[in-house]
């Protein structure tokens, strides 16, 4: 009796969950069509303007088309990345990366982008144990993680990232004192497709950057987190990935 409760409860739970995966799929479909359709129905609006010879400025119309249509090959590429990294099936380039020089190389290459926002940029970090990665990837990951602390900093902030040794691994830490995430919206933040701030613009993003960094860490072994004491209060980003250095070292001691 006992037993069969016990299969009945597991049963009902794998119900749940199987039913909460469809949920998120069909939720996914409904936003990928909606993020598509969006630039789609502004290319093809402006165009139609410029053929009907209805466009006031023919140039500023292309600009838009050609932003527009930039932008949907973003999603594209981002979209069948997120699809390889989930299948497990995009090819790792493995070899012993520091990332302590990895955040200084990325870090050095954003600080004109911080710059020119006058948003003050802070490394510290120092060489760190090896870890085994893919350095496109990781570049990919941390370029992500610190064009948004840019991104979502006001001149006058400041963005840190900072390198140090945890747990038979290596950490990555990216913080700013930007517009912060509320507790409602940090759950959510590794969605794909989710914008707190759903902006229009050609610069806007495409809310996959997160899911795709995600992915990337957790295809390495790592943790990603992030919390923020709340809007207004700056984010801190933390990334943990496993150095097979130190837990060979581990290993050796006991
Ligand atoms: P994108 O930046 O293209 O919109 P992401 O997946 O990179 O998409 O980020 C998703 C959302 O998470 C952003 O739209 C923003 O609302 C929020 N976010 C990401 N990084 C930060 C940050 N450092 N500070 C505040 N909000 C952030």
């Amino acid at each position: 009796f006992e037993e069969s409760r016990d299969l009945g409860q597991s049963f009902n739970r794998l119900v749940d969950q199987v039913q909460g995966e469809q949920r998120s799929q069909q939720d996914f479909l409904a936003n990928v069509s909606h993020d598509l359709k969006t630039p789609l129905t502004s290319i093809q609006g402006y165009s139609q303007a410029i053929v009907d010879g209805a466009a006031p400025d023919t140039v500023k119309a292309a600009q838009i088309i050609y932003d527009e249509a930039a932008r949907l090959n973003r999603m594209v590429t981002e979209l069948t990345d997120l699809a390889r990294l989930q299948a497990g099936r995009l090819s790792m380039n493995i070899s012993a990366l520091d990332m302590g020089q990895l955040t200084e190389a990325i870090g050095g290459r954003l600080s004109i982008v911080a710059g020119e926002k006058n948003v003050t940029l802070t490394l510290k970090t120092a060489p760190m144990p090896a870890i085994a990665g893919d350095g496109d990837r990781l570049a990919q990951v941390l370029t992500n993680l610190l064009s948004n602390a840019i991104k979502f900093t006001p001149p006058g902030g400041t963005v840190t990232a900072r390198t140090f040794v945890q747990n038979s691994g290596v950490v990555v830490e990216i913080s700013d004192t930007g517009v912060g995430i509320s507790p409602e919206q940090l759950p959510r933040i590794f969605e794909r497709f989710y914008q707190v701030d759903k902006a229009r613009g050609p610069q806007r993003g495409t809310g996959l950057g997160l899911a795709i960094t995600q992915e990337i860490v957790q295809a390495h072994g790592g943790t990603i987190s992030v919390t923020s004491p709340g809007e207004g209060k700056g984010s801190t980003f933390t990334v943990w990935l496993p150095s097979p250095q130190m837990s060979t070292v581990m290993r050796r001691r006991t």
